[in-house]
């Protein structure tokens, strides 16, 4: 059982219901849905196909949609634009400005917070021109590099605290479609603070969806700037490498990287390491040596999720991909021995913190037993997110009754999720089928020692106990 989950970008390639049985089976925990690209009309089937496969207990997938985010793009052009090095280009921000030759930017407050020496990147960075003179309605720019710009190319201003709404009107009409279609996880694009996110937490609570969990993306130079309030506020984070290869200077992404995941892990949050691991498999059927190791890099630094995009969209090996991400985890994490390093309090109320105590006492002595697996009874997840965030060397069984939540810890570090149907409120009886359940699937047998962790009624309160069990 691998301990780093993975997430896969769904569809067209992995539209059907085979495919998204192979898909499970191949080791993804987590369905992505990107709407920069996807439609409801054509979500909505894939997104109860997987339902209905999850109803019929041939998958356990989480439905995750990922936002298109505030951006800002080029205009439309007939004939394709063509810049040469060294020439210069004139850039406007009113379309009924623009001649033939020159460039549309819709971020309407460019020539107001851009300066003389900031660089412009369009496309990715296909082509860079350096502001040079900023006019009343134009600037003039020296182009970079020689490039062809079609319509609605992507511009990237990194230098820029861009003026942009946190949540865009579609982003909005996306939210309410992940509610109604009941999604687990929000991955919102482009966050730039922590009010970015209260903004999103506020949709969610204002439609009763306080249980879907939000994971910032980090993929530009103001997240950057702003790292430790979007950790503390956000449930998750994912490295979207992509843009942030794009936003920040590309030698620094490595830094960046190992600077999320130190915040996240001090801050007991889970994250996702994204983008470009087995990129070439888009194309090929075999990684190149430098994706392997990336993927290696990513569970040494303790990742929860590694994620796959265009690997599993428009890729012409998914399957293949998939199983190639999960060998290379298992095989990286025979290597690993997690030290269970504290996390800080924040957000934990002194409840929350007796449970933090007590599931990190567990998982030392579970170890210290040399015990087979923890169970863990939990209603909400919490006590799987802690147990999660102090990277357990052994399995770790998190029974639940509800489906939500079982959907939730399928994010989290080496947690394995499981309905417990049968759920009373006597703590006795919901560990003896828990142990039942694991002894049917065959992952547990006679005489196995295993750790519990759950909470016992008392004078009408609950209290969280350890106990060691000898399984019959
Ligand atoms: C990224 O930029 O790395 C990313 C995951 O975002 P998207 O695929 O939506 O551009």
């Amino acid at each position: 059982m691998k301990k780093t989950k993975i997430i896969a970008t769904v569809w067209p390639a992995t539209e059907s219901e085979e495919n998204l049985v192979k898909m499970y089976n191949a080791g993804v925990n987590i369905v992505r849905f990107n709407f920069s690209h996807a439609t409801f009309d054509g979500a909505r089937p894939i997104a109860d196909r997987i339902k209905k496969l999850n109803s019929e207990g041939k998958t356990n997938l989480s439905l995750l949609l990922d936002t298109k985010g505030p951006e800002i793009r080029t205009g439309i052009v007939e004939n394709k634009i063509n810049l040469v090095a060294g020439n210069t280009v004139k850039i406007v921000v009113d379309a009924s400005k623009r001649w033939v030759e020159d460039i549309y930017c819709d971020y309407e407050y460019l020539l107001e917070d851009i300066k003389v020496g900031e660089t412009i990147i369009i496309d990715s960075g296909l082509c860079n021109v350096k502001v040079l003179e900023i006019h009343g309605d134009y600037l003039i720019g020296e182009v970079l590099n020689s490039c062809v710009i079609g319509s609605k190319r992507h511009i990237n201003l990194p230098w820029v605290r861009l003026k942009l709404p946190g949540i865009t009107d579609k982003d909005k009409e996306d939210v309410l479609f992940a509610i109604e279609n009941n999604y687990d996880f929000i991955a919102m694009s482009f966050v730039r603070n922590k009010e970015n996110i209260a903004e999103l937490r506020e949709l969610l609570a204002e439609n009763n969806a306080s249980h879907i969990k939000i994971i910032s993306k980090v993929e530009n130079q103001e997240a950057i700037e702003n790292l430790e309030e979007i950790v503390m506020h956000s449930d998750g984070v994912m490295v979207a490498r992509g843009d942030l290869g794009i936003e920040v200077p590309i030698e620094k992404l490595p830094f960046y990287q190992k600077e999320i995941a130190n915040l996240c892990l001090k801050n007991g949050k889970f994250f996702i390491i994204a983008t470009h691991l087995l990129e070439t498999m888009i194309e090929n059927p075999f990684p190149t040596r430098a994706e392997v190791s990336d993927i290696y890099n990513s569970v040494i630094a303790s990742a929860d999720c590694t994620m796959l995009s265009g690997e599993t969209t428009t890729g012409k090996y998914p399957i293949e991909a998939i199983t190639m991400m999960s060998k290379v985890i298992i095989e990286t994490e025979k290597s690993i021995q997690n030290p269970h390093n504290n996390f800080c309090n924040e957000g934990l109320n002194s409840r929350d913190i007796e449970k933090k105590a007590l599931i990190r006492h567990s998982i030392s002595i579970a170890e210290e037993l040399d015990a087979k697996a923890i169970i863990i009874l939990t209603k909400t997840g919490l006590l799987a997110r802690l147990a999660a965030a102090f990277r357990p060397n052994i399995d770790v069984y998190a029974f639940t009754k509800n489906d939500t939540s079982v959907n939730y810890m399928n994010i989290l570090y080496a947690i394995k999720p499981l309905l417990l149907p049968n759920w009373t409120n006597d703590y006795l009886s919901n560990v003896e089928n828990a142990i039942a359940t694991l002894k049917s699937k065959g992952l547990l047998s006679s005489q196995d020692k295993i750790i519990a962790v759950t909470d016992i009624q008392k004078d009408g309160n609950e209290f969280p106990i350890i106990e060691i069990i000898e399984v019959k």
